[in-house]
């Protein structure tokens, strides 16, 4: 029905419900019970129909560029993952202004049963009463209408949060680790070991930092081809990676240069887990894929220290990267602290 015929409608049924009414109470008719409810039923209707309008009216987008969106619907459109976030955002935005729109639908209910118990209180006939609760009844389906919505509406959002929430957090594990190895990247370093200074400068444990790096690895490309020095890489960093704890971080520094994290360890402890890595490269050999019978024993040089009062993140490595300076030069394979 179009607006234009809802509010003639009800221009009309009020004219003949006011009409009815006039009727009824005035002296000298007699007072018709079922006239009574005639009108109050055609009063009924045209606020009723007066109400739709209002609603229509409501649900009309606005224009312009300031028009809000409509909040209503799943965001089925979302962009590309790129735009995941702003996504969430708009998501989230859209949650808010489905509650707010609840909201203002639980308060306008709310006034309903307010004026239904005020009327209540006076004594009313039968008639008037079940005229009350047909009202109250029309009014609770809507309401029952619009939380079925709302809650439909809440679940498609709550979805698409958690899908758009999923692809953050995918890509930021990917910025954040090396393809070849699965290591942290060097990013990743960075993000953790600040995260580990901050919390040893303000009174945690000790902090402590090993760099490692594969000796005379260009020969092993130069020799076996680049391929085989790509699995050099990921053997040595299970080795690195099967000897620390959960809490510890490995990560890929760089090239062949790899780093531990070692929260809650001093320097000492940390130069044993250092020696123990070592030890475990020289006992076991790396065998090229597909080529069982070539072996090859591959050793490393580690750097150790530990942070010291009023050193940050830049300070820790730099002191790593000299002491791993000096078991090279020292002649490689050893550990340095
Ligand atoms: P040193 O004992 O002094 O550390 O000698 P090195 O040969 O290990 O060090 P150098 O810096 O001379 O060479 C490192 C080589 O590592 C050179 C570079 O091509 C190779 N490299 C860096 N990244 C990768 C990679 O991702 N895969 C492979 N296969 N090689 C890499
Ligand atoms: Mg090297
Ligand atoms: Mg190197």
């Amino acid at each position: 029905m179009t607006s234009m015929l809802r509010i003639l409608l009800a221009v009309v049924s009020g004219i003949t419900g006011l009409a009815a009414l006039y009727l009824v109470n005035s002296p000298g008719q007699p007072v018709y019970g079922k006239a009574l409810e005639v009108a109050a039923i055609t009063l009924l209707l045209a606020i009723t129909l007066i109400s739709t309008v209002g609603d229509v009216v409501k649900k009309q987008p606005a224009a312009g560029p300031s028009a809000t969106p409509p909040a209503e619907g799943p965001a089925t459109s979302l962009m590309s993952s790129a735009e995941d976030g702003n996504a969430v955002q708009l998501e989230v935005s859209k949650l808010l202004a489905l509650l707010r729109q609840h909201a203002e639908a639980n308060g306008n209910f709310s006034n309903v049963l307010e004026r239904a118990r005020d009327d209540l209180h006076e004594s009313l006939k039968a008639e008037q009463v079940r005229i009350i609760i047909s009202y109250l009844m029309i009014e609770n389906d809507k309401m029952k209408a619009r939380t079925a919505n709302l809650q439909a509406n809440l679940e498609t959002s709550q979805r698409q949060i958690e899908r758009l929430k999923n692809n953050l957090a995918t890509a930021e594990a990917q910025g954040l680790s090396d393809p070849l190895t699965g290591l942290k990247n060097r990013r990743g370093f960075d993000v953790v070991l600040s995260s580990q200074v901050a919390a040893c400068r303000s009174g945690g444990p000790p902090l402590s930092l090993i760099l490692a790096d594969i000796d005379h690895f260009k020969a092993i490309n130069d020799r076996y081809g680049h391929p085989a020095g790509d699995d050099v890489l990921k053997w040595f960093s299970r080795i690195l990676s099967g000897n620390v704890k959960g809490r510890d971080t490995v990560a890929r520094y760089g090239g062949e240069e790899f780093a531990v994290i070692l929260p809650a360890t001093p320097l000492e402890n940390a130069c044993k887990v250092a020696a123990h890595i070592k030890a475990q490269l020289e006992q076991q050999v790396w065998q090229k894929p597909g080529a069982p019978n070539t072996m090859l024993r591959v050793t490393a040089s580690f750097g150790v220290a530990e942070l010291t009062d009023g050193e940050g993140t830049s300070g820790l490595v730099a002191r790593a990267d000299s002491r791993l300076y000096e078991a090279k030069s020292g002649g490689r394979n050893r550990v340095a602290a």
